[in-house]
C-alpha cells in the first residue's frame, strides 16, 4: 500500500503508517504534480493546502482513502469521492482540549484583565490598583452546547470551583448529570451566569443567537465568550452592550468577518480578541495526524474506521432496491427533528411490507439518524458514525419489522419520544417519497419544500381561520390536507406553502380559537 502525505503532518503520524505503508511525503507538490502521481496511491493526507479536487479524484484509481488530518473538510470534493467509493476520514476530536483550554485562558485573561496588565507594563507603567481582577472560584459559568468542545469547558470550569449551567436543548439529562451541569433554559442561563461561553454549531437556528435582547438579560458585570463560529454573537449588538456597560466584558476567536477589518471592537478595552487561533496547537496538530494515521491503518487492515465523512459501500444489487428508501428516510428524518417538540429520546423505526426483507435496511436507520442529528451538530453525522453519536447523546433507537404494511407495497413508520411530547410519521415510495400519515391521521403529501404542520380541533371556521391568517401574510397556499378521526375531535392540518413563514406568523396561527400548535417544516427538493 503507498500513502502519500501532501500537506506537512506531525512526524508521529507519519511513524505510524510506515508500520503498514510505503509512505511518500511532498509537502510541496504542486496541483499538477499531484494530478500526475496520485495514480500511483492508495491513500492521501493532507491538511487544508492542498485541494482533492473531482479532477484529482479521477486520475487516482487506486485511491481508496482521503485523509485529513484535522477537522474542515472543505478543500475535499467528498461528493466526487463518495461516487467512486472512496472514504473521506477526518479527526474530528483531534481539537476539544485544545479549544477548550484557550476558552479557559480567555475567561482568565478577562477576570484578570491580563491583555491590559500587559500592555500597560510593556509601556512602562506599574499601575497595580488599576487591575482589580476577579476570582473564577464560586462564579456561575454558563456553556451555551455541551458538546465536545462545551464538555472539555465544563470540566474544567469545575476545577476552577465554578458552578455550572449548561444550555443545551439536545442534550439527554442523563449526559448532563453524569457531567454534574444543570440544565436551563438560555434566558435562564443568560440572567443567572457571571461568564457565557458559547460552544454550538453556527446554523440557521444559532445565527445571531446572542443579540440584544439576549444580552440585556445578561448581569451588567458578565463577560461572554466565542470560541465557536463567527455569527453566533452579532457584534453590532455586542459592541453596544460592552460601550454602554451593559455587559463587563467579551472575549472572541471567531468573528463575522475574518479579519474583522475596521471592527469599533478592535477599540475596546473590555475586551480580548484572538485571530481564530482556538484549534492551534502542537498537541492538536499531532492528535489529528495520529487519528487519521490510524485510521488509514485499520482500513489497509481490512477493519471498519470511526470517522468516515461519507457512504459505506452496499452490494449493488442492495442498494438498487433501497435507493428510493434511502431518500424517503432522509426526508422523514428531517420531518421529525423539525417537527418534534423538545429534545428526542427515543426513535422506534419499523420497516414494514416488502422493505422488510431486503437486507441491510439499518442503512435507512442510519440516515434517519444522520438528519435528525446533523441539523445540531457541528461536524458532519455520518453513516458510520450516526448510531454511536445517538447513543452518546442518549437517544434510544429501535428498530423492528412488520411484514403488514397496510394499503402499500412497503413503510417506514417513525414513532419519536422527547421530553416535550411525542410524533410519529409514516411513509413510502410510489415513484416518489411520499408522507402517508402524521401522528395517525391519513395524509398524501411529498415531502419537499416549506410544510406547515397544524394540530387543532376540528370545529366550523378553524380552517378558514388559518388560511385567512396566512393571506393576511401575503403567504400562499399551494396544497392544503387535513385528517381527523372524529367529526369536532382533534384533528391535523398539513399545508404547503410557497413563501417562508416568520416565526410571528406562526405564533399568531397557535393564538387562533382552537388551534393546539403549528410548526413549520422546511425540506430540500
Ligand atoms: P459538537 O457538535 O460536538 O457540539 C455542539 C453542541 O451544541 C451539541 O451538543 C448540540 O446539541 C449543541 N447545540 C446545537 N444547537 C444548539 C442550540 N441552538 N442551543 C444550544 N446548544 C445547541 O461541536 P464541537 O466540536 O464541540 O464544536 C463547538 C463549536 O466550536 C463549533 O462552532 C465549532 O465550529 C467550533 N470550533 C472552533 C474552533 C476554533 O478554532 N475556535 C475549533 C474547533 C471547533
Amino acid at each position: 500500500m503507498r500513502v502519500l502525505v501532501a500537506d506537512s503532518i506531525n512526524e508521529k503520524g507519519i511513524a505510524e503508517l510506515e508500520k503498514v505503508a510505503e509512505v511518500v511525503v511532498d509537502t510541496d507538490i504542486t496541483p499538477e504534480e499531484l494530478l500526475e502521481i496520485i495514480k500511483d496511491f492508495d491513500a492521501i493526507i493532507v491538511r487544508s493546502r492542498t485541494k482533492v479536487t473531482r479532477e484529482v479524484i479521477e486520475a487516482a484509481p487506486r485511491l481508496k482513502i482521503i485523509a485529513r488530518a484535522g477537522v474542515g473538510v472543505d478543500n475535499i470534493d467528498v461528493k466526487a469521492a463518495t461516487e467512486k467509493g472512496i472514504m473521506v476520514i477526518n479527526a474530528p476530536e483531534s481539537t476539544s482540549v485544545t479549544v477548550a483550554e484557550h476558552t479557559m485562558g480567555l475567561m482568565l485573561a478577562l477576570a484578570r484583565k491580563i491583555h491590559l496588565a500587559d500592555k500597560s507594563v510593556k509601556e512602562g507603567r506599574w499601575d497595580k490598583s488599576k487591575f482589580m481582577g476577579i476570582e473564577l472560584n464560586n462564579k456561575t459559568l454558563g456553556v451555551i452546547g455541551m458538546g465536545r468542545i462545551g464538555s472539555q469547558v465544563v470540566t474544567r470550569a469545575k476545577s476552577f470551583g465554578m458552578n455550572v449551567l449548561v444550555h443545551d436543548p439536545y442534550i439527554s439529562r442523563e449526559a448532563a448529570d453524569k457531567m454534574g451541569v444543570e440544565i436551563v433554559e438560555l434566558e435562564t442561563l443568560l440572567k443567572r451566569s457571571d461568564i457565557i461561553s458559547i460552544h454550538v454549531p453556527l446554523t440557521q437556528e444559532t445565527r445571531h443567537l446572542i443579540s440584544d435582547h439576549e444580552l440585556d438579560m445578561m448581569k451588567d458585570t458578565a463577560f461572554i465568550i466565542n470560541c465557536a463560529r463567527g455569527g453566533i454573537v452579532d457584534e453590532k449588538a455586542l459592541y453596544n452592550a460592552l460601550s454602554e456597560g451593559r455587559i463587563g466584558g467579551a472575549a472572541l476567536d471567531v468573528f463575522e468577518e475574518e479579519p474583522p477589518k475596521d471592527s469599533p471592537l478592535l477599540r475596546l478595552d473590555n475586551v480580548v480578541l484572538t485571530p481564530h487561533i482556538g484549534a492551534s496547537t502542537v498537541e492538536a496538530q499531532r492528535d489529528a495526524a495520529i487519528i487519521v494515521a490510524n485510521e488509514i491503518r485499520k482500513v489497509f487492515e481490512g477493519g471498519t474506521p470511526q470517522n468516515v465523512l461519507n457512504m459505506p459501500v452496499l452490494e449493488p444489487e442492495t442498494f438498487k432496491l433501497l435507493k428510493p428508501y434511502i431518500v424517503l428516510a432522509e426526508k422523514l428524518g428531517s420531518v421529525v427533528v423539525q417537527a418534534t417538540p423538545g429534545k428526542i429520546e427515543s426513535l422506534e423505526v419499523t420497516y414494514c411490507g416488502e422493505l422488510a426483507e431486503i437486507p441491510q435496511q439499518d442503512i435507512l436507520t442510519r440516515t434517519i439518524l444522520q438528519s435528525i442529528l446533523n441539523p445540531i451538530l457541528t461536524e458532519p453525522v455520518n453513516l458510520v458514525n450516526a448510531p454511536m453519536i445517538a447513543e452518546k447523546r442518549g437517544m434510544i433507537v429501535t428498530e423492528g419489522r412488520r411484514s403488514e404494511s397496510g394499503d402499500y407495497k412497503s413503510l417506514i413508520v417513525l414513532n419519536v419520544k422527547s421530553d416535550k411530547g411525542e410524533f410519529s410519521v409514516e411513509g413510502t415510495h410510489i415513484r416518489e417519497p411520499k408522507i402517508v400519515k402524521i401522528n395517525d391521521y391519513n395524509v398524501d403529501i411529498k415531502p419537499e419544500g416549506i410544510m406547515l404542520i397544524a394540530k387543532y380541533k376540528d370545529l366550523p371556521g378553524t380552517i378558514g381561520a388559518i388560511g385567512t391568517k396566512l393571506g393576511e401574510h401575503n403567504i400562499n397556499i399551494a396544497i392544503m390536507q387535513v385528517g381527523r378521526k372524529e367529526i369536532g375531535g382533534e384533528a391535523v392540518m398539513v399545508l404547503k406553502v410557497d413563501q417562508e413563514v416568520p416565526a410571528t406568523v406562526l405564533d399568531e396561527i397557535k393564538e387562533l380559537e382552537n388551534v393546539d400548535d403549528i410548526v413549520a417544516i422546511e425540506l430540500s427538493h
